[in-house]
């Protein structure tokens, strides 16, 4: 995703704008892969192929989602990687 897509973007869950962006691999202002994190309810969506996947809880893929913080726990600050994904419980 464009980093300017950043300015539009707000959490699918509390709709809370605008979101934290971590980037892993970053291309001319293009996340190819990253995180986006939103500060009023703790929930993070991952970027992956450059396709920030916002989804609310009920459509979540638990296994991508732990794939990913699993790959990414050294890259991404605590406040991601800690929490773990609680809204899948
Ligand atoms: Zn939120």
């Amino acid at each position: 995703m464009n980093k300017k897509m950043l300015d539009i973007l707000a959490c699918p869950m509390c709709k809370h704008h605008p979101l934290e962006s971590f980037e892993l691999d970053l291309k001319n202002e293009i996340i190819e892969e990253g995180a986006l994190f939103c500060v009023s309810c703790s929930r993070f969506y991952p970027i992956i192929d450059e396709i920030p996947i916002m989804l609310p809880d009920e459509l979540r893929n638990k296994k991508q989602d732990l794939e990913f913080l699993k790959k990414n726990k050294d890259s991404l600050p605590e406040k991601i990687t800690a929490h773990g994904v609680p809204w899948h419980l």
